[in-house]
């Protein structure tokens, strides 16, 4: 963990205070901030422009010009993420506040998620109870059918790493919402998610460095020349929004066991299994998770995108409606 005076300074962001890190990435730093005019508490994403040249790089050295290369990656479409961004206000989504841009960087001003990656906490808590999962997921899944239908948005990045608390979940550590088989289940009342005072607060989906508009806003058509476009791209359109149905299928099962569907060391067996949809409902961790769980996972976790359930159809399904199910006697 850097220490707090070290934070580093860039130039063109004199307006902010930059107070601690909280996330980096190949492509960007995040730093919770002040806003020095308002008093604000925000998250500036900082993103450098040109890719820094690595000392393995045997051509530095022959033309200073090769100093400074734009970024190639595909994450270096930061102004269609701030494009993309600007269109959507939901309290399902991290708001961008502001956009600047210096020489050497682009700055997104977002609102701050004090609580962190929804990553962080599966690995705190192990897993989650289903009540618990489903109010985190319907959050996630709400946010997105906003994107979804009344955006034409893809996130393409859906992940416990880009879902992020707004403050730091409270939750007692004997409380009920931890299923721990090691563990006596204690007898303290249901957990109620609270999105006020107490309870784990709000659940938000950040990073837009990969989303994409695939449905035009007015016209609901598919974007580009319809009448010229190939077969395959309009297929690929339509099932577009499938992407963010599966990866809400991989982050529910997370959810609700504490690892992911699919996994192996090597990754070209990983990729042959997430090709194949290949997953199971391992025992004992999904021994106690309900039937109606597991139908909407499969429903999710569906290799044919025409097949995946849809956000509507997600959202309609019995286990999101449930009302949070009175924890079973002890056998
Ligand atoms: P990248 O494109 O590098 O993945 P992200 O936008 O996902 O960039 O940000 C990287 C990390 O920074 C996130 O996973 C999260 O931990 C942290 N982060 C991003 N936005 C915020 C925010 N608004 N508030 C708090 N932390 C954030
Ligand atoms: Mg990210």
């Amino acid at each position: 963990r850097e220490a707090k005076n070290k934070m580093p300074q860039y130039k063109g962001l004199e307006r902010f205070k930059l107070l601690d890190k909280m996330g980096d990435g190949a492509f960007s730093n995040v730093y919770k901030a002040l806003d020095l005019t308002t008093g604000q508490k925000v998250a500036v994403k900082v993103v450098r422009k040109f890719e820094l040249n690595s000392t393995q790089d045997q051509t530095k050295h022959l033309n200073p010009q090769f100093k400074k290369r734009p970024r190639v990656t595909e994450r270096a479409n930061i102004l269609k993420e701030v494009q993309i961004m600007r269109g959507i206000s939901n309290p399902g989504i991290v708001k961008l506040i502001s956009f600047s841009e210096s020489e050497e960087h682009y700055f997104l001003v977002l609102e701050l998620m004090e609580g962190g990656e929804l990553f962080h906490q599966i690995v705190k808590l192990t897993y989650f109870s289903e009540n618990l999962s489903r109010h985190v997921i319907l959050q996630v899944a709400h946010g997105l059918r906003y994107l979804h239908e009344e955006r034409g948005v893809v996130h393409r990045d859906i992940k416990p790493e880009n879902l992020l608390f707004d403050r730091i979940p409270i939750i007692p550590s004997k409380h009920p919402v931890f299923r721990q088989y090691d563990e006596e289940k204690d007898d303290e009342g249901e957990f109620v998610p609270g999105v006020g005072g107490g309870g784990i607060g709000r659940v938000k989906i950040a990073d837009f460095g990969l989303s994409k508009v695939v449905w035009n806003e007015e016209t609901m058509t598919p974007c580009g020349t319809v009448g010229y476009t190939a077969p395959e791209i309009v297929k690929d359109e339509r099932y577009s929004k499938s992407v963010d149905m599966w990866a809400m299928g991989c982050v529910l099962y997370t959810l609700l066991c504490g690892f992911p569907p699919f996994y192996d060391e090597s990754i070209n067996v990983l990729t042959e299994k997430v090709a194949r949809g290949y997953y199971t409902f391992l025992s004992p961790w999904w021994d106690d998770i309900s039937a109606s769980a597991k139908d909407l996972i499969t429903h999710l976790l569906c290799v044919d995108p025409a097949q995946r359930y849809t956000i509507d159809e997600f959202l309609a399904h019995p286990w999101c409606n449930a009302a949070p199910a009175p924890l079973p006697e002890p056998t």
